[in-house]
């Protein structure tokens, strides 16, 4: 047997984060089997329908990595991919299963319906179709459908009796037939139902695992009852707990939680992120943490899915995400860095430095905004305590007499790269028989206005260049004056 997987997202949005891992365990299924990972777009429920949706779905899952090997956009066998465009395909099942009598048609109208559950609610009880129009004879059906009487489709859930399904995560579920709907399988606008249309394709398009999310276990029994109904197999059912922000609160966009596509633009990495979520509710065995693609190809396994809520600790995923960066080439690094150091206004500046003072420091891209802030403009505004440091043997007096003796000198240097500002002045220091730092950290006071910084006084220099950086140091001196 072939191992078939399939996402099959609705596109009524972004991929957001338990979409991404849905989709990220099904690839590593299909892969770890030499099996075939799909995706299907769901799109049967118009009225959901988000523009713009579909194509977040491929560039989200195509930055992710996760390529599928049959699609709407690649093909396939099984095609089309795409709900809407097998809408022809499902009305022949649902009447198959009329003519098994395990489905009928339905004229109740919406406002008969409301009418009946405003009663039903009126005595406390809850509204379950009431199989009204399943008795009528077969005469009156093809009379009220040839009179161009609008009609649905329902499942005819047996009375009585229990249906059930063994899930790999949850193991063995069954409920009453009695607490289940007689669901609409195919819609008045003759596009089937989710319920249907996901039955039909996971059979046809012969998926063999279905993995999806939590919120479908308590509809997989009506669907095995279909199965049932054709003499289908049944595909092996993975319902994964849900990624949840706390103890309580799933996360969810609803409450601002950011999708996969927020996550890069706030500046992390795509491995990183993938390495991460494939460890909210899956575990190697081992405390093996950080894993390639292949190499989650390689150890995945689905005795590792977790039985149990997963959060999502976002800590953790900035802590990941910082190792990831460091461990980037210095060309890809900058690639990252490049349009956050433009967008800060020093994409003019060394990149080389760059690379050195910012990358250990950067746990997510964005954080480059911030660090490079000053280099970008000082607040001249600093106050002079600054420049008291005990370690470094300073005052606002000392440092005064620093910045005249050494301004003059620096004036003079015949180039300003780091190697000549570094050999001046640890020449200076020495002649003076001052500690470096006596040197050094009033020179980084005053180009930074701040006394944490990326990088050290050469280097700061360095990147200002020389007018900005003299500029900065007279500043100091008159407000020490
Ligand atoms: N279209 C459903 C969703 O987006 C997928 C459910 C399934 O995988 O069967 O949640």
């Amino acid at each position: 047997m072939i191992v078939r997987t399939r996402f099959a997202p609705s596109p009524t949005g972004y991929l957001h984060i338990g979409g991404l891992r849905t989709a990220l365990y099904a690839y590593l299924f299909a892969k770890k089997n030499n099996g075939v990972f799909m995706l299907r777009i769901e799109d049967t429920d118009q009225a959901r329908f988000v523009e713009g949706a579909v194509d977040k779905i491929y560039s989200g899952l195509h930055l992710a990595g996760l390529n599928w090997d049959e699609g709407p956009d690649v093909g396939g066998e099984y095609g089309p991919y795409i709900q809407s465009e097998r809408k022809e395909m499902y009305l022949p099942y649902a009447k198959e299963l009329v003519e098994k009598g395990k489905a009928y048609y339905c004229f109740c109208t919406k406002e008969e319906l409301d009418a009946r559950r405003a009663e039903a609610e009126a005595k406390g009880e809850s509204f379950k179709y009431d199989k009204h129009c399943l008795h009528l004879s077969k005469e009156e059906v093809e009379r009220r459908i040839a009179a161009g009487e609008p009609y649905v489709i329902r499942q005819n859930i047996p009375e009585s009796g229990e249906a059930g399904f063994d899930d790999v995560i949850y193991g063995r579920i069954d409920v009453d037939c009695s607490e289940l709907d007689d669901g609409v399988l195919i819609k008045a606008d003759g596009m089937p139902t989710y319920n249907f249309a996901n039955v039909i394709d996971d059979h046809t398009m012969g998926i063999t695992h279905v993995m999806r999310g939590n919120e479908y276990l308590s509809s997989t029994p009506k669907y095995n009852l279909l199965y049932e109904a054709f003499g289908w197999e049944k595909p092996v059912y993975i319902h994964l707990t849900p990624v949840m922000k706390d103890a309580t609160r799933k996360l969810s966009k609803r409450y601002g939680d950011p999708g996969f596509e927020d996550l890069l633009a706030q500046g992390y990495l795509a491995e990183a992120i993938i390495n991460y979520v494939a460890l909210v509710g899956w575990s190697p065995g081992n405390d093996r943490e950080f894993f390639t693609m292949d190499e989650l190809i390689e150890a995945f396994d689905i005795d590792g899915l977790s039985k149990s809520p997963a959060i999502f600790d976002a800590t953790k995923l900035r802590w990941m995400n910082a190792e990831y960066i460091r461990k980037l080439t210095p060309e890809q690094y900058i690639d990252h860095a490049r349009p956050y150091l433009e967008a800060a206004g020093v994409g003019h500046m060394d990149m080389d430095i760059f690379v050195r003072i910012l990358q250990p420091r950067t746990e997510v891209f964005t954080d480059i905004t911030e660090m490079v802030g000053f280099l970008a403009k000082l607040d001249e505004d600093y106050q002079i305590d600054l420049f008291t440091n005990k370690k470094s043997k300073t005052n606002p007096e000392v440092c005064k007499s620093v910045f005249s003796e050494v301004i003059p000198l620096l004036k003079q240097l015949p180039d300003w790269t780091e190697t000549t500002l570094h050999d001046f002045l640890m020449n200076f220091a020495a002649e003076k028989g001052m500690k470096n730092g006596t040197l050094l950290w009033p020179i980084r006071i005053a180009m930074s206005g701040q006394t944490v910084t990326p990088g050290g006084a050469i280097e700061i220099a360095a990147l200002l260049g020389r007018d900005e950086a003299l500029r900065r140091l007279e500043l100091g001196l008159r407000k020490l004056s």
